[in-house]
Protein backbone atom coordinates (compact mmCIF):
# COMPACT_ATOMS: atom_id res chain seq x y z
CA UNK A 1 0.00 0.00 0.00
CA UNK A 2 1.30 3.42 -0.80
CA UNK A 3 2.95 5.33 2.28
CA UNK A 4 0.07 8.11 2.29
CA UNK A 5 -2.84 5.51 2.46
CA UNK A 6 -0.28 3.80 5.57
CA UNK A 7 -0.72 7.59 6.78
CA UNK A 8 -4.16 7.94 6.64
CA UNK A 9 -4.82 4.69 8.22
CA UNK A 10 -2.90 5.10 10.74
CA UNK A 11 -4.42 8.08 11.84
CA UNK A 12 -7.38 6.67 11.63
CA UNK A 13 -6.53 4.15 14.05
CA UNK A 14 -4.68 6.76 16.28
CA UNK A 15 -7.66 8.76 16.56
CA UNK A 16 -9.89 5.85 17.93
CA UNK A 17 -7.29 4.42 20.29
CA UNK A 18 -5.75 7.58 21.88
CA UNK A 19 -6.85 11.02 23.38
CA UNK A 20 -4.76 13.49 22.59
CA UNK A 21 -2.52 15.22 19.65
CA UNK A 22 0.84 13.99 20.68
CA UNK A 23 0.11 9.92 21.26
CA UNK A 24 -2.30 10.67 17.94
CA UNK A 25 0.93 11.56 16.12
CA UNK A 26 3.23 9.34 17.98
CA UNK A 27 0.90 6.30 17.09
CA UNK A 28 0.34 7.73 13.33
CA UNK A 29 4.61 7.72 12.92
CA UNK A 30 4.34 3.97 14.01
CA UNK A 31 2.27 3.08 11.33
CA UNK A 32 4.24 5.12 8.26
CA UNK A 33 7.61 4.19 9.55
CA UNK A 34 8.01 1.02 8.73
CA UNK A 35 8.69 2.39 5.00
CA UNK A 36 11.99 4.02 6.06
CA UNK A 37 14.13 1.21 5.57
CA UNK A 38 13.14 2.22 1.82
CA UNK A 39 15.15 5.10 1.87
CA UNK A 40 18.15 3.21 0.99
CA UNK A 41 16.32 4.62 -2.50
CA UNK A 42 17.51 7.87 -1.83
CA UNK A 43 21.56 7.08 -1.82
CA UNK A 44 21.25 4.64 -4.95
CA UNK A 45 19.85 7.42 -6.76
CA UNK A 46 22.32 9.98 -5.58
CA UNK A 47 25.13 7.10 -5.74
CA UNK A 48 23.78 6.84 -9.60
CA UNK A 49 23.88 10.49 -10.41
CA UNK A 50 27.35 11.15 -8.98
CA UNK A 51 29.25 7.93 -10.35
CA UNK A 52 27.44 7.83 -13.39
CA UNK A 53 26.65 4.34 -13.50
CA UNK A 54 23.56 2.36 -13.95
CA UNK A 55 21.30 2.49 -10.96
CA UNK A 56 20.84 -0.96 -9.61
CA UNK A 57 18.63 0.33 -6.63
CA UNK A 58 21.23 -1.94 -4.61
CA UNK A 59 20.12 -0.38 -0.65
CA UNK A 60 16.28 -0.06 -1.65
CA UNK A 61 16.29 -3.99 -2.96
CA UNK A 62 18.79 -5.14 -0.14
CA UNK A 63 16.84 -3.35 3.21
CA UNK A 64 13.30 -2.42 2.03
CA UNK A 65 11.09 -4.91 3.88
CA UNK A 66 13.67 -6.69 5.56
CA UNK A 67 14.95 -4.17 8.40
CA UNK A 68 11.31 -2.49 9.46
CA UNK A 69 8.42 -4.95 8.50
CA UNK A 70 8.93 -7.81 11.42
CA UNK A 71 8.33 -7.58 14.81
CA UNK A 72 11.88 -7.15 16.26
CA UNK A 73 11.14 -3.16 14.17
CA UNK A 74 8.10 -3.33 15.57
CA UNK A 75 9.19 -3.67 19.21
CA UNK A 76 12.12 -1.08 18.73
CA UNK A 77 9.79 1.17 16.84
CA UNK A 78 6.61 1.16 19.52
CA UNK A 79 9.41 1.22 22.53
CA UNK A 80 11.04 4.93 21.30
CA UNK A 81 7.89 6.55 20.17
CA UNK A 82 6.67 5.42 23.86
CA UNK A 83 9.36 7.35 25.08
CA UNK A 84 7.66 10.48 24.17
CA UNK A 85 3.93 9.51 25.29
CA UNK A 86 1.63 11.13 27.20
CA UNK A 87 -0.59 8.29 28.40
CA UNK A 88 2.11 4.94 27.57
CA UNK A 89 -0.23 2.05 27.32
CA UNK A 90 -2.58 3.00 24.87
CA UNK A 91 0.27 4.57 22.97
CA UNK A 92 2.20 0.96 23.19
CA UNK A 93 -0.77 -0.71 22.33
CA UNK A 94 -1.61 1.67 19.33
CA UNK A 95 1.48 1.79 17.76
CA UNK A 96 2.32 -1.70 17.67
CA UNK A 97 -1.63 -2.01 16.16
CA UNK A 98 -0.52 0.90 13.22
CA UNK A 99 2.95 -1.21 12.70
CA UNK A 100 1.32 -4.53 12.21
CA UNK A 101 -1.76 -3.15 10.16
CA UNK A 102 1.09 -1.86 7.77
CA UNK A 103 2.34 -5.26 7.56
CA UNK A 104 -0.69 -6.37 6.82
CA UNK A 105 -1.76 -4.07 4.36
CA UNK A 106 1.93 -4.73 2.54
CA UNK A 107 0.87 -8.25 2.36
CA UNK A 108 -2.24 -7.75 1.22
CA UNK A 109 -1.36 -4.82 -1.33
CA UNK A 110 1.97 -4.40 -2.42
CA UNK A 111 2.90 -6.26 -6.01
CA UNK A 112 4.90 -4.85 -7.90
CA UNK A 113 3.98 -4.71 -11.72
CA UNK A 114 3.86 -8.39 -12.93
CA UNK A 115 1.93 -11.24 -11.78
CA UNK A 116 4.88 -12.61 -10.19
CA UNK A 117 6.35 -9.50 -8.37
CA UNK A 118 5.44 -10.15 -5.07
CA UNK A 119 6.34 -8.77 -1.53
CA UNK A 120 6.81 -11.07 0.92
CA UNK A 121 6.82 -9.98 4.76
CA UNK A 122 10.01 -11.68 6.72
CA UNK A 123 7.77 -11.22 10.14
CA UNK A 124 11.27 -11.98 12.08
CA UNK A 125 14.13 -10.05 9.91
CA UNK A 126 16.65 -9.18 9.95
CA UNK A 127 17.27 -11.31 13.14
CA UNK A 128 15.80 -14.57 11.47
CA UNK A 129 15.29 -15.34 8.30
CA UNK A 130 12.22 -17.65 8.95
CA UNK A 131 9.16 -17.45 8.83
CA UNK A 132 8.41 -15.43 5.29
CA UNK A 133 4.49 -14.84 4.53
CA UNK A 134 3.45 -13.75 0.88
CA UNK A 135 -0.22 -14.03 -0.51
CA UNK A 136 -0.69 -15.21 -4.16
CA UNK A 137 -3.52 -13.02 -4.46
CA UNK A 138 -1.23 -10.06 -3.04
CA UNK A 139 -3.07 -6.23 -5.29
CA UNK A 140 -0.63 -4.57 -7.63
CA UNK A 141 0.39 -1.39 -5.58
CA UNK A 142 -1.03 0.74 -8.14
CA UNK A 143 -4.13 -1.59 -8.76
CA UNK A 144 -8.26 -0.56 -8.15
CA UNK A 145 -8.07 -2.58 -5.09
CA UNK A 146 -6.02 -0.24 -3.42
CA UNK A 147 -7.14 3.07 -4.86
CA UNK A 148 -10.51 1.99 -3.77
CA UNK A 149 -9.10 1.10 0.23
CA UNK A 150 -7.86 4.67 -0.65
CA UNK A 151 -10.59 6.46 -1.41
CA UNK A 152 -12.97 5.04 1.66
CA UNK A 153 -10.12 5.68 4.43
CA UNK A 154 -9.86 9.13 3.28
CA UNK A 155 -13.61 9.48 2.75
CA UNK A 156 -13.44 8.60 6.78
CA UNK A 157 -10.91 10.46 7.50
CA UNK A 158 -12.72 13.71 6.17
CA UNK A 159 -16.02 12.69 8.22
CA UNK A 160 -13.98 11.96 11.20
CA UNK A 161 -12.84 15.51 10.90
CA UNK A 162 -15.70 17.34 10.81
CA UNK A 163 -16.87 15.27 13.67
CA UNK A 164 -14.30 15.45 16.18
CA UNK A 165 -12.55 18.68 15.15
CA UNK A 166 -8.90 17.77 14.64
CA UNK A 167 -7.48 15.66 11.25
CA UNK A 168 -4.71 14.21 10.10
CA UNK A 169 -3.66 17.43 9.20
CA UNK A 170 -2.65 17.66 12.59
CA UNK A 171 0.17 15.83 12.36
CA UNK A 172 2.04 18.69 10.07
CA UNK A 173 1.16 21.41 11.73
CA UNK A 174 -1.92 22.52 14.73
CA UNK A 175 -2.91 26.29 12.73
CA UNK A 176 -2.78 24.12 9.25
CA UNK A 177 -5.44 21.74 10.66
CA UNK A 178 -7.48 24.24 12.39
CA UNK A 179 -7.63 26.29 8.88
CA UNK A 180 -8.38 22.72 7.22
CA UNK A 181 -10.97 21.45 9.97
CA UNK A 182 -12.90 24.39 9.71
CA UNK A 183 -13.49 24.48 6.14
CA UNK A 184 -14.72 20.81 6.04
CA UNK A 185 -17.11 21.50 8.73
CA UNK A 186 -18.23 24.97 6.52
CA UNK A 187 -18.89 22.37 3.60
CA UNK A 188 -21.02 19.58 5.70
CA UNK A 189 -23.22 22.42 6.86
CA UNK A 190 -23.62 24.05 3.30
CA UNK A 191 -24.41 20.60 1.98
CA UNK A 192 -26.64 19.76 4.64
CA UNK A 193 -28.42 23.39 4.73
CA UNK A 194 -29.05 22.46 1.27
CA UNK A 195 -30.43 19.49 1.65
CA UNK A 196 -32.82 20.74 4.35
CA UNK A 197 -34.13 23.54 2.33
CA UNK A 198 -35.33 21.06 -0.15
ZN1 LIG B 1 5.79 -1.06 3.98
Amino acid sequence: MSPIAHFIGSWLAASVTTDNPRDRKLVTLAGVLPDADGLGVVVDVVGSMISGKENTFHYYQQYHHLLLHGWPGAIVVSILLVCFAERRRPVLLGCLLTFHLHLLCDLVGSRGPTAGDLWPICYSEPLFRHPIWFWKGQWKLDGWQNQLVFIVIFGAALWLATKKGFSFAEIFSRRLDTIFVGTLQKWRASIFAGKGSR
